[in-house]
């Protein structure tokens, strides 16, 4: 293969990716604008990145992506493999702040106080980077490194327990630890607004003003709480300006997109969007457990790994809820001083979490369930037969065991006779679309989901 046919089916590979959604804007903008083709050749091809901070995260999060699709543009197997620029600076000045990484390492001879308004355990080390918040974890790491560089301002948004605070005040920390001229603020919208209130009454509005107009990074949270609050939000505006202007890090949470603010200024909104706007999503089943993992590190309370994954496969709302039932936990094993078994932890978190507590469910325990249900036998569910008897409830179990446990389609086909993950998708498809002309469906579905998670 020649070098120009590598080159093509790099591009491609690209094109393709970007088509179908595997890789966003923000991750293209992120980790691909600066990456170029160098050379193919023997069933490898080059790829020059800026730095090795690059390289590595590049090779972490999408190499298999890459490489598979790589070989199934091609028919062959091609792997990548990453010549680091060399003191090139990147052509697009937008990712500037991904190259250089490291944190400038602190003055020893000085050190800093802990941050009064930032709680010191909200730090990187302590977050745990997953599925759910890769993109916004790592845009918050170089921001950390390089404030007010090229993600300004920076906007975390997602529901309630999802780690926005944390991450927030993570940026917060390092700054505050690693460089030693910078004032950090932290504040929540409340408090904002709160004080700004305060000054008008008291007539010190300039005090106001030039506490929040001197500070290098300023951290706002939770800035929903501003819908309503019109006074306060064209104080923010101003605030907003200055400080962008002068080229400060501004870096704000809120519970949902910008765009979806209600009773919110539009000169105000357009600014937030103006930055890098990131989304937290609630954490998978792998992510919840090591979370639940890191959190043991400092606990020396034994927990053992069983209950960690009970806890992990029931807690699925958010991390808050997932800390909460730990804590009750080790609280409870600390009192008790018992080894705690899954039997314990079920009927301690029952209380708590009696709504979505999916005890043991187990693809074998659906599969027993539904085919009681339908009179057929859990054999006849992952057997060949294609008779209109057996498929329907074959069907019903993979669309309930999609609902209500973690499992991928790949997992759930190998447990019906090592069928393909698209056929589960399509089961799954089938009965979505039956649900939409046969009203009796649901109902039925409900009720076996009830019974699967009955305990006993
Ligand atoms: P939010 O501000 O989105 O409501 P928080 O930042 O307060 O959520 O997070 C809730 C709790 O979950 C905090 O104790 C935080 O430390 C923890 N947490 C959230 N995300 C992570 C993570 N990825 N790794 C470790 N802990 C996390
Ligand atoms: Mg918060």
């Amino acid at each position: 293969m020649s070098d120009s046919n590598y080159n093509l089916f790099w591009t491609e590979t690209l094109r393709q990716l970007k088509e179908d959604g595997r890789l966003s804007n923000q991750e293209y903008d992120m980790w691909f604008r600066n990456t170029e083709f160098v050379r193919g050749n023997d069933h490898s091809l080059i790829l020059s990145v800026p730095s090795i901070f690059y390289r590595d995260q590049v090779q972490q999060r999408y190499i298999v992506m890459l490489e598979s699709t790589l070989q199934s543009l091609s028919g062959s197997t091609i792997s990548i493999d990453f010549e680091i620029e060399k003191n090139s600076p990147s052509k697009n000045k937008q990712s500037d702040a991904l190259i250089e990484p490291p944190l400038p390492s602190p003055d020893k001879t000085k050190k800093r106080e802990p941050h009064s308004q930032l709680r010191q355990e909200y730090d990187f080390k302590g977050f745990v980077i997953g599925n759910n918040n890769s993109f916004a974890a790592n845009a918050a790491q170089a921001i950390g490194s390089n404030p007010g560089g090229a993600y300004n301002p920076f906007l975390i948004y997602g529901g309630v327990g999802l780690g926005k605070t944390h991450l927030m005040q993570a940026i917060g920390n390092t700054i505050h630890f690693n460089m030693l001229d910078k004032k950090v603020v932290y504040i929540t919208a409340e408090t904002f607004i709160n004080e700004f209130i305060h000054s008008i009454r008291s007539e010190t509005q300039s005090r106001f003003k030039n506490k929040y107009r001197k500070v290098d990074i300023l951290l706002i949270d939770d800035i929903h709480d501003l819908q309503n609050k019109k006074e306060t939000q064209e104080e923010l505006f101003h605030t907003f300006n200055a400080l962008y202007d002068a080229k400060k890090q501004l870096v704000f949470t809120c519970d949902r997109p910008p765009s979806e603010l209600r009773n919110f200024a539009d000169r105000l909104k357009n600014r937030f969007e103006r930055g890098l706007n990131v989304d937290l999503q609630p954490p998978n089943f792998e992510t919840r457990y090591a979370i639940l993992r890191k959190k043991l590190e400092t606990i020396t309370i034994p927990i053992p790994d069983e209950v960690l994954e009970f806890i992990a496969r029931n807690v699925t709302t958010n991390i808050r809820d997932l800390e909460a039932s730990l804590t009750k936990m080790v609280a409870y094993a600390d009192l008790v001083s018992k080894r705690i078994t899954v039997e314990v932890a079920q009927s301690q978190l029952k209380n708590s979490f009696s709504a979505n507590l999916t005890i043991n469910i187990t693809i074998d325990r659906i599969q027993r369930v539904v085919s009681e249900y339908f009179n057929v036998t859990p054999g006849d569910l992952k057997g060949k037969k294609r008779t209109k008897q057996v498929t329907f409830p074959r069907q019903i179990a993979m669309y309930i065991i999609r609902e209500i446990t973690d499992y991928s389609t790949t997992e759930i086909g190998l447990e019906f006779g090592g069928r393909d993950h698209t056929t589960v998708m399509h089961s799954c498809q089938r009965i979505e679309d039956r649900m939409k002309s046969d009203p009796t469906l649901e109902p039925t579905i409900v009720g076996l989901i009830r019974s699967i998670k009955e305990v006993g």
